[in-house]
């Protein structure tokens, strides 16, 4: 029952905090009316593949190399922008589409942010075919510290399925073998709760990453935007939310009580080691990129999508910004309270230093409820997720990223 509410609480706040300032002023630019801020983490998209699995909801496109280029270059006019305004940050994460698509593009984008701001750890994401020892070679030369492979499952028959046809099981396993070792972390992505997707497969993908020792691994409930929901129940059938609790199960099974380390309620590793979901530990973050998010002050903001119209934004000397929410403190505090609670615990010192307040007194509602059911527990220092509590984060978070699927959507077919 409690899980019932918290989902349709989730789905209904997730839609309003996605209902975005803009329309029509596409010339706002709410970050560059701040202050330099020390923000830790800065992400990076690259939005081309080489080929589109359908499954997908983030911003990407097709391949053309000529654009590609062009863009790489408006990228990192957008991050003399903020390098212009006092911008530092300590962390990056380069995502896609695939950011590895032109290494040497990849190779020039990393050195630039390091000229620019003060990089102490990088992150990467890619696709299994790009792990030839040569790109492993010259990502480990470009100071690469971790790399995520997206694997989404080791099953033929489940890649088949998914149209994910740029891999096939076993190529994605010899990626990881020669990936493994060879940086701080090599983490590999799995989708769970896919129409066509046994559980027997996913118990078996489990086994596999355990068997392979990798050091981390995450794992992504479907978090289908509209159209692609529809799209896969034309073809499969319906998505079933109801399945997904026993896909969550067999992860407390066979990571958590194997002594995995939970780093977030999706992602499981051997020890310690960098994660890609900046958004819990760092509450402030800038996105760069077509079709990226940032949350710096209280303003969350997405950039254009469509790439032409990024690069003609940037070519303008502008913040490639098109809509924003000035986030009430309400707002705020509760994607603040979701985000840390995704990884785990919440310091109750950290959310008085941020909002002035204590979380006892302003969530006490909502910690009482989740403690009486037994999702969270608390001690003088932090309040910590429960093994119960576990799968009701998941819940949440996933609501809160379909919810930015959709909003992607949007964004994507109306070429924004
Ligand atoms: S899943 Fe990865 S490789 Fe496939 S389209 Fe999406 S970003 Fe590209």
């Amino acid at each position: 029952m409690i899980n019932k509410l918290l989902d349709n609480i989730t789905k209904y706040e997730g839609t309003k905090f996605m209902k975005l300032a803009g329309e029509g002023m596409d010339d706002i630019t709410p970050v560059s009316d701040l202050k330099s801020l020390e923000v830790p983490a800065i992400y990076v998209h690259v939005p081309f593949c080489h080929k589109l699995c359908p499954f997908c909801c983030f911003n990407r496109y097709l391949f053309k190399e000529d654009l590609a280029r062009a863009y790489f270059l408006a990228l990192k006019k957008e991050l003399d922008m903020y390098a212009a305004k006092g911008f530092n940050f300590s962390d990056v994460y380069i995502g896609g589409g695939t950011p590895t698509i032109l290494m040497d593009e990849l190779e020039s984008l990393i050195a630039y942010l390091r000229k620019l701001y003060d990089i102490k750890r990088v992150s990467v994401e890619t696709t299994p075919p790009a792990m030839t020892q040569e790109n492993i070679d010259r990502l480990k030369s470009s100071g690469v510290n971790r790399v995520s492979v997206g694997i989404q499952s080791f099953d033929d028959k489940v890649l088949e399925a998914m149209g994910r046809t740029i891999t096939t099981g076993d190529d994605a396993r010899q990626a990881l073998i020669r990936s493994q070792g060879q940086f701080d972390t090599v983490n590999c992505d799995f989708i769970f709760n896919f129409p066509y997707q046994p559980i027997e497969t996913f118990i078996s993908d489990v086994k596999t990453f355990k068997e392979l020792k990798i050091d981390q691994a995450t794992f992504y409930p479907l978090m289908p935007s509209p159209r692609k929901k529809t799209a896969m129940e034309k073809k499969f059938a319906k998505v079933d939310f109801t399945r997904e609790e026993k896909f969550y199960k067999i992860l407390l099974d066979e990571l958590k009580n194997d002594g995995y380390t939970v780093s977030t309620v999706w992602c499981f590793s051997r020890g310690d080691h960098m994660i890609d979901e900046y958004i819990v530990d760092s509450p402030d973050y800038v996105g760069a990129g077509a079709g990226s998010v940032g949350l710096v002050n209280g303003n969350f903001y997405v950039n254009a999508f469509a790439v032409e119209n990024y690069i003609k934004k940037i070519d303008q000397d502008k913040f490639p910004i098109i809509r924003y929410r000035n986030l009430s403190e309400r707002e705020h505090i509760y994607y603040y309270f979701l985000t840390k609670l995704f990884g785990m615990q919440v310091n109750k010192e950290q959310f008085k230093k941020d909002f002035g307040k204590n979380i006892d007194v302003r969530l006490f509602k909502e910690l009482a409820a989740m403690k009486l059911y037994g999702l969270l527990t608390e001690d003088k220092e932090n309040v910590w997720v429960t093994d119960k509590g576990m799968f009701s984060v998941s819940i949440m978070m996933r609501n809160f990223f379909a919810s930015l699927n959709t909003l992607r959507e949007h964004c994507i077919n109306n070429k924004l």
